[in-house]
């Protein structure tokens, strides 16, 4: 955007070691299981060449969403497997799944169509998706066993994986136990053993995968690269850590007296006479702006509270209580969400969840190694 320079001192901060770190507590949870590291949406926006280096020994393939996301791995110079989560979109895209070792899910007769009317160079592998009860994507189960066989008397097909997704992997759903009962009849339908995927970042971390045939099973491995434990119910064998700080500065500050309201709306008012810090970051980059009075951010390692409305490139922090402990100064550098405050504390104040706000960190927000 700015041709790599830049003068603005907003930025995220890019954790490698942490995104190791995090892959590696993936690694030992999963045990013999293989991993697939999700890093569809530009790496959760860490940036997915950053996150595909980081953790490329940690996990045995990458998926992404769609394939102009995989393409983009393979022009940057990635040559692991990449699983195609929404699968293809249109017959064009199978002769390059082909080519590139693209691997899509198959999940409605279209696609199944067009893969058995192709002509391949090469066969594909493919992952058959099955709608075990969360209704957005994948096959009932009557359809099943007959899609299955027809893939695997497939020519343009090698290998096929089963694979579903639950619906409330991060609680105790009771949607969960009749999902893993009906994967269950998928794999006695189909007489398959091996090659099986139902579990993400937050049945991993929970007594939801099925750990009895562990090498059978691929995990989809997402939001905890990344830092955050999704699941309600456990938490991973060591605590996870943030892979991207969120950093801006303060730009002005002013006392405000007490009654009176502070931004657009005027929706907070004084109830003391307040110090408010003004912090050059705003929706624009990806800040929530539904963020609410009161939700955190970290001034010299200290708790301050947002106050009024997000601005587009602006909020405002009372740094009151601060400033009785440190000296704040414009130009001191603000930590919106990372390893000093969980990203999830800011959804939750935001009303949203981790996910959201690390994909929404916008494209003017450069992306720093640490
Ligand atoms: C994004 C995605 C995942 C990763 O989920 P996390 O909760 O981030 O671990 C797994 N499976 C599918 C189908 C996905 O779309």
């Amino acid at each position: 955007m700015t041709n790599g320079i830049h003068f603005r001192a907003t930025y995220a901060e890019i954790d490698r070691d942490a995104l190791q770190h995090n892959a590696k507590i993936a690694r030992q949870v999963a045990g013999e299981s293989r991993l697939l590291g999700v890093i569809k949406a530009d790496g959760y926006g860490h940036g997915a060449n950053t996150v595909a280096e980081a953790i490329s020994s940690h996990v045995d393939a990458f998926a992404v969403a769609f394939i102009d996301e995989a393409i983009a791995l393979r022009n940057a110079g990635f040559q692991q497997p990449i699983v195609l989560l929404e699968g293809c979109f249109s017959e064009a895209e199978l002769p390059i799944c082909a080519h590139y070792n693209f691997q899509p899910v198959v999940h409605q007769q279209q696609q199944l169509d067009a893969i058995v009317t192709a002509r391949l160079a090469r066969p594909l592998s493919v992952w058959l998706k099955v709608d075990t009860g969360m209704h957005r994507l994948g096959w009932p189960l009557a359809d099943v066993q007959r899609v299955y066989r027809e893939l695997r008397n497939c020519p343009q097909v090698v290998s096929v994986t089963l694979m579903s997704h639950f619906a409330n992997a991060d609680t105790s759903h009771a949607l969960n136990q009749q999902q893993n009962d009906t994967f269950k009849q998928v794999c006695v339908d189909t007489q398959t053993m091996t090659n099986l995927s139902i579990a993400n970042s937050a049945a991993l971390v929970s007594t939801l995968f099925d750990t009895s045939h562990p090498s059978s099973q691929w995990v989809r491995c997402g939001i905890m690269l990344y830092g955050d434990n999704p699941s309600r119910l456990a938490q991973p064998p060591q605590p996870l850590r943030s892979a991207m700080r969120l950093v801006a500065p303060i730009m002005a500050l002013r006392e405000v007296k007490r009654g009176a309201s502070v931004g657009y709306g005027s929706t907070w008012r004084a109830d003391r006479d307040s110090l408010i810090a003004t912090i050059a970051i705003g929706y624009a980059d990806g800040y929530p702006r539904h963020a609410k009075n009161g939700t955190p951010v970290v001034v010299h390692n200290l708790e301050a509270t947002l106050v009024g409305a997000v601005s587009m490139d602006m909020i405002t922090v009372d740094v009151s209580d601060v400033a009785n402990k440190a000296t704040v100064r414009i130009g001191d550098s603000v930590e919106l969400w990372g390893p000093n405050l969980p990203v999830a504390r800011v959804a939750e104040c935001a009303n949203t969840i981790s996910y959201e706000l690390l994909t929404r960190v916008s494209a003017r927000v450069p992306r720093r190694l640490k």
